[in-house]
């Protein structure tokens, strides 16, 4: 199965198994909004959970908070938003297809580097052992020459992004002779810059109605409760301020799947540091983030840190961490060192002072800010992409398994009678009964037990307890595990002990 097919697949088996729908899908749907059914809800929450537990329950010096979507029109002045939230857009005239210049660009540069990296991994298979990478890289002639081609791209559309000029960013893609991917035509328009956000109005009365916009981003609620959370709460600096939330962004090019969605879920934290000390908390939080990443346990191979080639004028460091989704590696996670920027900036526009006073240096200032920002629907189609496999059993049979990690998981334990009749689905609600008040617990008597069994690896189901004859004799279960379908018979009354330690999202807080 290759990347495109197994992309399809998850998309599909999202859809048949409950856990993604198209929004409004018996209207045909709305273009890049999507619905989370019964099994993407429960899996999204959890997702949710690892992340606010590991910031909020990891950190003592971290609160999290859950402000409006609407916001007063000022706060997107103050941000920017209004005058430069805007992506480069470029059409082709013969599909009538919308790209972002910008993405169009980046795609190229990554086709290159991927031709580089082609060039070395079959090198290290001829070379086996002996092989030495970083000098294969700086002396093999097409492998230096892939590569200074694309840092010549990179540098030149830097420096156009860097100076605003559209007119070059559109000479980059006729130079480099991009072609629509739909009409194969090199025939582009202009590139213009287009506003992300959504507007509505506020008010009764259309005179007096005034234009509000859906937040693009869950950050401005934090930075201007800044005051009130430090003041309410006492909190020393450093310390940081969570929050989980809907965003709007009206996304020219939205694509693949929940990748990129118009209305999409943002988990971002701000963190407050003493001017000076943000280089260090920069690494510290990139550091951190990536270990977060890694409990999942997915593999280190499948994350890398991607340093942002046009830096905000005000920013001091940017980078992003990057997930290999079906579609190659994309952006997961932003962390961006962003000054004294936003809190001066709501200062100047609101006329309060947003200063922070230390008691260690006895004066005020405007803290500096590191972010972490991370979309949790971006987050889901990556875990969705990696835990999704199909497999080969021994007896010729396949199986679909969804290999979440046990704590994220839906359903915890499926309780299967293993006939509907003879009591056994009343000793089966016995124990859902049982369970219910720590897991997530479904029982289903319906289809042979190993029909049974599919679905629940199909919907990632750490455990299935099967109820029989002898249960009803011995008051014993079986307990099958998901990934090694090895079943062990054990007491009803050992139940609660031997899944306590496998579930619960203390097993992931633990690896961060
Ligand atoms: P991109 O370059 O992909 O548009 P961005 O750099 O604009 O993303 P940020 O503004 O840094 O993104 O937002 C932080 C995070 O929010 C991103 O890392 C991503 O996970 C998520 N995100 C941003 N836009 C979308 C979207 N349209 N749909 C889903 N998630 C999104």
């Amino acid at each position: 199965m290759n990347q495109e097919e197994l992309f399809k697949n998850i998309i599909s088996h999202s859809k048949e198994y409950g856990f993604i729908f198209q929004s409004s899908e018996i209207y045909d749907g709305l273009s890049a909004v999507y619905d989370y059914g019964q099994m993407g809800a429960e899996l999204k929450k959890n997702l949710r959970e690892f992340w606010w537990k590991s910031m909020v329950q990891m950190h003592q010096n971290i609160v999290g908070i859950d402000s409006a979507i609407f916001m007063h029109p000022t706060t997107w002045k103050a941000s920017g938003h209004v005058d430069a939230f805007n992506d480069p857009l470029i059409d082709n005239k013969d599909s009538k297809k919308r790209y972002r210049a910008d993405v169009l660009i980046e795609d190229h540069i990554a086709k290159i580097l991927a031709k580089a990296d082609k060039e070395v991994e079959k090198a290290a298979k001829k070379f086996g052992e002996t092989f030495d990478e970083a000098l294969y890289r700086q002396t093999n002639g097409r492998v230096v020459e892939y590569t200074s081609k694309a840092a010549e791209i990179e540098n030149r559309f830097k420096t156009a992004l860097e100076n605003n000029q559209l007119e070059e960013v559109r000479n980059i893609i006729i130079d480099c002779e991009i072609v629509c991917p739909i009409s194969g035509t090199k025939n582009w328009t202009e590139v213009r810059q287009f506003n992300l956000m959504f507007s509505t109005q506020m008010g009764s009365v259309s005179e007096d109605a005034g234009t509000i916009y859906l937040r693009p981003e869950t950050a401005q609620g934090i930075f201007v409760n800044f005051l009130n959370v430090q003041k309410t709460g006492r909190m020393k600096i450093p310390f940081g301020i969570a929050q989980t939330g809907k965003a709007f962004r009206n996304e020219i090019v939205a694509r693949q799947f929940i990748f990129r969605m118009r209305e999409f879920e943002q988990m971002e934290m701000q963190f407050f540091v003493r001017p000076g000390t943000e280089a260090q908390w920069y690494t510290y939080w990139k550091t951190t983030r990536m270990k977060w990443h890694q409990a999942l346990g997915f593999g280190e191979n499948k994350y890398k840190f991607h340093d942002h080639l046009k830096l905000a004028h005000y920013a001091k460091d940017a980078c992003d961490i990057e997930f290999e989704f079906p579609f190659g590696f994309k952006e997961l996670e932003g962390i961006h060192s962003r000054s004294d920027f936003d809190l001066k900036q709501h200062e100047i526009h609101s006329g309060k002072k947003l200063q922070y006073f230390d008691p260690e240096l006895n004066e005020s200032y405007v803290p500096y800010v590191v972010e972490t920002s991370i979309g949790l629907d971006r987050l889901f189609l990556a875990v969705m992409s990696q835990a999704y496999r199909e497999e080969k059993l021994e007896d010729g049979s396949s199986r679909v398994v969804l290999g979440l990690p046990f704590a994220l998981a839906p359903i915890k334990v499926a309780i299967l009678p293993l006939v509907n009749k003879d009591g056994l689905p009343e000793k089966a609600e016995e124990l859902v009964n049982l369970l219910k008040f720590d897991y997530n617990v479904s029982t289903e008597a319906k289809d042979a037990i190993g029909k049974r069994y599919r679905r629940m690896d199909a919907i990632g189901t750490p455990y299935c307890i099967t109820v029989d004859y002898e249960t009803l004799e011995t008051n014993t279960v079986t307990l099958r595990n998901r990934d090694t379908m090895a079943q062990e018979r054990v007491k009803v009354e050992n139940l609660k002990s031997i899944l306590a330690g496998e579930l619960s999202i203390a097993t992931l807080l633990e690896k961060c």
